[in-house]
């Protein structure tokens, strides 16, 4: 048994998000406001809370951020109007698109609507495809974030094997591609994965992002691993609700070499992944703006 190490994902927030205000405010000195367009279709109570979030941590690193609320009945092509005159506003460096969107809109033509060099959330397929590739693109804030808590943990993690339960688009699949680029070897686990307990003892790195409640106990651990949990899941408790993760907290603290809890571990990392990738998508557009012509000069 190894001592249990809980990983502090608010104290690595601030970190990132010291460094983005610090960033943020010498981009405003060349004359340029990182801003940030939040577009939130309906009033999913989660979604909205979610939202504030956003713009709060924004208003703190000094991102502008621009609120658009359209109502549950928005039609698809209202939505990918506005999407397009965001595209086309110098003034706007990132749009996210807040997810679920209302059953009758497509979530993929509307992610596919957003520029990629505008699209913060990093869901673009031309995003997702340059992470494959090893390019350096907006890459999804979550999956980075939990990159970064692994890298604060273990420092290199060439050779290691992770175990990524789930295989989403937007946090298991993403997450995958990026441990492998840091030379991890990588299984991902899903609903049809047979004896996943058996195949997740064996990783060195673990990052559950399921969406079950403590789905993952110290059995399927191996003593010594570092422990990631994305998953955040309401669950009774007596008469109120409470936050707990696909990890069994309890059981997996006395196992683990790190672990992060819910709430507090990766959540406040991805929001401030989202603010460093609005920062980042700031600067490039004003790499790429066209500068004011030159005067021309007249050789005679
Ligand atoms: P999805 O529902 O999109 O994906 C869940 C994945 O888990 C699927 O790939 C599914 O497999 C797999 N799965 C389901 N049951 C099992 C099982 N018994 N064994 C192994 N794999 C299984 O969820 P998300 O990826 O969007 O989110 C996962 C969790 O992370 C949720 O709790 C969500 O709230 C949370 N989350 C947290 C964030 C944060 O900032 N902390 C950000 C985003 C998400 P299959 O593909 O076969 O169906």
């Amino acid at each position: 048994m190894t001592t249990a190490n809980i990983i502090d994902g608010k104290a690595a927030a601030a970190r990132v998000l010291a460094q983005v205000k610090t960033d943020v405010a010498a981009l405003r000195e060349r004359g340029v406001a990182p801003c940030l367009a939040v577009i939130l279709v309906g009033q999913d109570p989660a979604s909205q809370v979610y939202v504030r979030n956003k713009v709060l941590r924004a208003e703190e690193c000094a991102i502008v951020s621009i609120e658009h609320k359209l109502g549950a009945h928005t039609t698809q092509a209202d939505l990918l109007g506005l999407i397009h005159t965001l595209n086309a506003d110098p003034a706007v460096h990132g749009i996210l698109l807040q997810l679920p969107l209302p059953r009758h809109i497509e979530e993929i033509a509307a992610l596919e609507a957003i520029s990629p060099l505008k699209d913060v959330d990093g869901f673009h397929s031309e995003n997702i495809g340059g992470l494959s590739q090893g390019r350096d693109v907006l890459a999804p804030c979550t999956p980075t974030g939990c990159m970064q808590l692994l890298r604060d943990t273990l420092g290199d993690l060439r050779g290691l094997h992770a175990v990524v339960v789930g295989r989403s688009n937007i946090v298991g699949k993403p997450m995958a591609a990026l441990l492998l680029r840091a030379d991890c070897t990588v299984t991902v686990l899903h609903s049809h994965s047979q004896n996943p307990a058996a195949l997740c003892r064996q990783a060195d790195i673990v990052v559950a992002a399921v969406g079950r409640p403590r789905m993952i106990d110290a059995a399927w651990l191996k003593p010594g691993a570092v422990v990631i949990d994305v998953g955040i899941n309401r669950i009774q408790d007596g008469d109120r609700t409470r936050l707990v993760g696909d990890v069994d907290f309890d059981s997996a603290l006395p196992v683990v070499r790190a672990i992060t809890p819910v709430p507090g571990g990766v959540g406040p990392m991805t929001i401030a992944l989202l603010m460093q990738n609005t920062l980042t998508a700031a600067q490039r557009q004003a790499l790429t703006d066209p500068q004011p012509e030159a005067p021309c000069l007249s050789i005679s």
